[in-house]
C-alpha cells in the first residue's frame, strides 16, 4: 500500500477540498477519551482516521497536554494505517499549547508562555498534593502551562470530589497568598489591583489552574487559524464536548459567523439556550444513558456514514 502524498498547497491528502462540509473540534476527555479508563475505543480511532483521510478536518481542542494525545490520540490513529498525506491539530491545555502531526509522527510544540501559571505557584502545589493529597490524585506532570492535579483512576469519583473541594480550597488560597487574583465558579477574589488572573476549574476527574486567558474560546480561533494557514475554511463545523466550558467553542465559531453545531455528550447538566443548534445522543435516537465515548462515537461513525457513506 502506498500513502498518497499531500498537497503542497493544503498539507492534507491529494484529494482535500480547500472548503471541506464539516470540520470537527473535540473535546477530548468525555467524548473521545473513557473519562473512566482514560483511553480511547478502537472504533473511535478509525473513524477519525477515516474521517480526516477523507479530507475533513479532525482538530482535538482540549485542557490535555501534548504527552496526553500524543499517547492516547496521535499513537493509535497512527497505528491504525493513518495516511501519510493527513496532517492532524491538537490543541492542548486549552489554547496555551499546540501541534500538529503526520503518520510520521509530531512536529513542533508550540507554548504560549505568557499564558503559564508561574513556576513557582506550580511547584507549592506539587509539594501540597504529595504531602496532603497524593492518596486520591496526582499532579500532572506534562502540562507546559497549566497547573492541573488529577483523580488516581482507582479512587472511587465520589470520594475523589469530596476531597477536591478541599484542595480547590486550598489551591484558591495559596494563589491568593502569591498574590494572584482567583475565580472558581462563582467565587471571585481579585488582587490588589482588583484583577483576576487565573481560574481554578473544577472538573469531574480533575482540577485546572490556569490563566483566565485559556479556554476552550482560545482553542477554536487557533483551529480556524491554522486551517486558514492551509487555505481550508470548512463550510460548517460540528463542535464536541461533555462539560459547559466546552459551548465556547461553538459560541466563539457562531459569534466569528462560521455555521456550527455543537454536541454535548452529557448533557445532564442541562443544555442551555443557544443561537446555534446543540444535538445530544435522543438526537440520534439513542436513550439518555447513552453518554460520554459511547455518545461520541455514535457521532463520528453517524458522519462516516453521512459523509463517506
Ligand atoms: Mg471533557
Amino acid at each position: 500500500m502506498t500513502a498518497p502524498s499531500a498537497n503542497p498547497a493544503t498539507g492534507f491528502g491529494p484529494h482535500t477540498p480547500s472548503a471541506p462540509a464539516l470540520a470537527l473540534l473535540l473535546d477530548v476527555d468525555g467524548p473521545v477519551a473513557s473519562p473512566v479508563t482514560r483511553d480511547v475505543k478502537p472504533e473511535i480511532i478509525a473513524d477519525l482516521v477515516a474521517l480526516a483521510n477523507a479530507g475533513i478536518p479532525v482538530i482535538f481542542n482540549t485542557g490535555r497536554s501534548d504527552a496526553f494525545i500524543r499517547e492516547q490520540v496521535m499513537a493509535p490513529m497512527i497505528a491504525a494505517g493513518m495516511p501519510g498525506g493527513t496532517l492532524i491539530h491538537a490543541i492542548c491545555e486549552k489554547g496555551a499549547v499546540w501541534f500538529s502531526y503526520t503518520a510520521a509522527g509530531p512536529g513542533p510544540i508550540h507554548v504560549d508562555h505568557e499564558l503559564a501559571v508561574p513556576a513557582a505557584y506550580g511547584d507549592d502545589i506539587r509539594r501540597m498534593v504529595a504531602e496532603d493529597y497524593a492518596s486520591h490524585m496526582f499532579f500532572d506532570e506534562t502540562k507546559r502551562a497549566m497547573v492541573s492535579v488529577e483523580q488516581h483512576i482507582e479512587v472511587p469519583n465520589s470520594e475523589y470530589l469530596a476531597e477536591q473541594k478541599l484542595f480547590d480550597a486550598e489551591a484558591l488560597e495559596l494563589m491568593e497568598r502569591h498574590g494572584f487574583g482567583v475565580v472558581r465558579l462563582e467565587h471571585h477574589a481579585p488582587n490588589s489591583d482588583d484583577e483576576i488572573d487565573y481560574r481554578v476549574d473544577p472538573t469531574i476527574i480533575s482540577t485546572d489552574i490556569e490563566s483566565v486567558r485559556l479556554g476552550k474560546d482560545l482553542g477554536a480561533s487557533r483551529a480556524v487559524e491554522l486551517l486558514a494557514a492551509q487555505g481550508i475554511t470548512p463550510q460548517a463545523w460540528r463542535t464536541v464536548g461533555d462539560s459547559r466550558t466546552d459551548y465556547a467553542m461553538a459560541d466563539w465559531l457562531h459569534h466569528n459567523d462560521h455555521a456550527v453545531k455543537h454536541v454535548d455528550v452529557r448533557p445532564a447538566d442541562g443544555v442551555p439556550a443557544k443561537p446555534y443548534n446543540v444535538l445530544t445522543a435522543a438526537d440520534l435516537g439513542l436513550p439518555e444513558t447513552v453518554i460520554h465515548d459511547d455518545a461520541g462515537a455514535a457521532f463520528l461513525a453517524g458522519w462516516r456514514q453521512a459523509l463517506l457513506g
